[in-house]
């Protein structure tokens, strides 16, 4: 595994989180600013910035490269795709997203 890979799988693994993080904020950020400011309009800036953050998110991952085979890591066909999202591996070289994480080779899966 060289640096480069540990980095992409790294940089993949970072907007995957934040994805998550963005999908699962949305109800609770929206019940808290709709419970304190008592105001549907106070609502809107905040699904702004949340609409904008998750599709951010969502195209990062789509148009990451595989560190390893260069390819996009979630598409099956040439051009960059969002449904495999969920794949812990590259859709085309099988590299793992955990594979930097894998103390003893042998028993990577
Ligand atoms: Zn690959």
């Amino acid at each position: 595994m060289t640096s480069e890979e540990r980095d992409g799988l790294r940089r993949i693994r970072r907007w995957r989180l934040w994805a998550w993080i963005f999908l699962l904020s949305y109800v609770p950020m929206v019940w808290i600013v709709k419970r304190t400011t008592h105001s549907d309009l106070a609502v809107a800036p905040f699904i702004l910035v949340w609409v904008v953050g998750f599709v951010r998110c969502i195209a990062r991952l789509a148009f990451s490269p595989c560190p390893r085979c260069g390819r996009f890591f979630y598409s099956l066909s040439g051009t960059p795709s969002f449904f495999n999202v969920l794949a812990h591996q590259c859709t085309h070289c099988g590299l793992p997203l955990n594979a930097d994480r894998v103390i003893y080779p042998s028993m990577e899966g």
